[in-house]
């Protein structure tokens, strides 16, 4: 048992593989009587304890699985709970919901449960028995999509590559490889777009259906309630695509103009945009996991011991059998692992796992210091009793990790001991941190346009696509079409979220606001008074409303014309400042 628990409900020991192990808490709780403002926060510990061992048995079986996907067993593990333990734990858990609902408005426990009161009570609010099947079809569709995308491969180099590999082919210093793979990938795309057109268009459909269904106009209002955003509305979100519009899409002119004189080209085609304008090689940041860990984790000593301690606590990188064995790192790229990086906080014993594809890129180091942030945020309230205020909202989450890929970069030289390469990679993430933010304003305006007009054709579509495009360009740069114009209304083919996680993207943007604020609190107030603030904000998780959240980072909740352009103009004066 961990000393940590706050309750003891639920055993440590007990195995959740088998629903009839876990329903008696299910049931306990539902029919516990609940008559004291006392008796409902002893409830509240207890479905916590449940809510984080529940939470903890998914969390190992995922992070079991990722680790080896040669594993039959692992995998059957995992998908025995998703198909036998979850179908059954959700209707008990709405039980609960509407239990606690009832509850919190029967017993005044005062400030401090009144965020977890008020997802509560809206997410029974928000619920329909009707939209139960709604939402099975859409996650079918999603993996419809899922499907269609992970099919797609091209011959290239005298080899089937998919089409994450053809990425690399975008660094490459020859210009006509860098075209031949560009168009290879567009064309495969395009062989499937009539049908990912078609799973779009049946999703559009039922997400209008479900927000209907749950007394809304249209489908904006459902997702903005249902993914607990009661802290802004859309037109804060059309005031920051105005903002990006008017200070980042010069910024990115003045940038392009740079790489196209760099590159010696007549304009920039979607093919030149991820090269190194000057010509240098990848930069090759370290040999593998355990360097990376070695290297990472003199850069957090150096930017503050405590956080150096932290990352320390997790291990040396050498352990590489994923969640056995206690390990909280599996950082190499090897055969039988499962693609990306990701942080999962195991809620019942309280420990972090990072893992990670580490192949020795640049992109590698941003994954990692990017994990150790939420890893840093975890920890930082890992004493909070309840575990739902253990986790914060995406728009926090990301300050959190977003902000230790620029916190770190003074202390770049870990990896990279000669100056020029470590300014170029810190170029990068400076250009970077401004430079994702058209593409984010693209996708969320695309999205809010979709939903509030869902009857459109896929001409009307096409149309408003390009329409945006012009707005905030290809991904925020003004490239050269002629002669692929074709393959230019289907590029929001490309992002996964519009199918799986809808209205799921200005987050990233709102929390990149956030980590470049903290950035620049270090430049202008020093090191530790941005950490100050940091941990002030981590470690109070997800216990206040977002803008308090902000608050307490010293940060304003505001992303208006006014702060975004404030922070173009600082980004903008500091890569000044770097050497060429
Ligand atoms: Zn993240």
């Amino acid at each position: 048992m961990s000393t940590l628990a706050t309750s003891e409900f639920v055993p440590a020991d007990i195995d959740c593989s088998k629903w009839e192990n876990i329903e008696p808490f299910f049931r306990e709780l539902r029919d516990r009587a609940v008559t004291s403002a006392e008796a409902f926060e002893r409830w509240l510990l207890d479905r916590s304890e449940l809510d984080a061992t529940a939470g903890e048995a998914a969390a190992v079986r995922y992070i079991a699985m990722t680790c080896d996907t040669a594993s039959d067993e692992k995998k059957q593990a995992y998908l025995s709970f998703v198909e036998n333990i979850i179908p059954k734990m959700t209707p008990a858990d709405f039980e609960l919901n509407k239990k606690q609902a009832e509850l919190a408005k029967r017993f005044d426990l005062g400030d401090r449960y009144f965020v977890i009161n008020r997802d509560t009570i809206s997410a029974v609010e928000l619920f329909r028995e009707e939209n139960v099947p709604l939402q099975t079809e859409l996650t079918k569709l999603d993996s419809d999509y899922d499907t269609i995308c992970g099919a797609m491969t091209v011959e290239f180099d005298g080899e089937e590559k998919t089409l994450p590999q053809m990425g690399t082919y975008q660094e490459s210093g020859d210009r006509s490889v860098r075209e031949e793979a560009w168009k290879r990938v567009a064309e495969r795309r395009a062989q499937d777009a009539e049908k990912i057109s078609d799973i779009f268009d049946k999703q559009v459909v039922l997400r209008d259906r479900l927000g209907k269904n749950a007394g809304f106009d249209s489908f904006v209002g459902y997702a903005f309630k249902a993914k607990g955003r009661f802290d802004y509305t859309p037109e804060h979100c059309f005031a920051f695509h105005a903002g990006i519009e008017e200070h980042v899409m010069p910024f990115v002119a003045r940038l392009d103009a740079k790489r196209q004189k760099e590159l010696g080209v007549e304009s920039l085609r979607p093919w030149d945009l991820a090269v190194d304008p000057k010509g240098g090689a990848p930069l090759k940041p370290f040999v593998d996991g355990a360097d990376l860990v070695a290297k990472t984790g003199r850069a957090f000593d150096r930017l503050s011991p405590e956080l150096g301690e932290m990352f320390g606590s997790m291990g040396d990188g050498t352990n590489t059998n994923g969640a056995e064995n206690g390990a909280s790192l599996d950082l190499d790229s090897r055969k039988g692992k499962a693609p990306g990086g990701y942080q999962y906080m195991r809620d019942r014993s309280r420990k972090a796992f990072i893992f990670m594809n580490a192949a020795g890129l640049h992109r590698d180091v941003e994954t990692m210091v990017h994990e150790a942030g939420h890893a840093f945020h975890s920890m930082y309230c890992t004493d909070e009793p309840l575990v739902h205020y253990r986790s914060a909202p995406i728009e926090f989450c990301e300050v959190a990790s977003m902000s230790m890929e620029l916190l770190t970069m003074p202390m770049w030289d870990e990896y990279y001991p000669e100056p020029a390469d470590a300014n170029r990679a810190r170029r990068k993430q400076m250009e970077g941190s401004i430079g994702l933010l058209p593409w984010i304003a693209t996708i969320d305006s695309f999205q809010h346009w979709i939903y509030t007009n869902p009857s459109h054709s896929q001409d009307d579509r096409a149309a408003k696509w390009l329409e945006i495009e012009d707005r905030f360009g290809h991904m925020g740069h003004r490239v050269d079409w002629s002669g692929i114009e074709r393959f230019r209304p289907l590029v929001w083919q490309r992002q996964g979220h519009l199918f799986g996680a809808p209205f799921y993207y200005v987050e990233y943007g709102i929390a990149q606001l956030g980590a470049l604020g903290l950035w620049l609190m270090s430049l202008e107030r020093g090191v530790p008074a941005a950490l100050d603030a940091y941990k002030r904000a981590m470690s109070l998780g997800g216990s206040k409303p977002l803008p308090a959240l902000f608050e307490a980072a010293g940060l304003p909740f505001d992303f208006g014309p006014d702060t975004v352009g404030r922070l173009v103009e600082r980004v903008e004066s500091e890569l000044d400042k770097l050497p060429e």
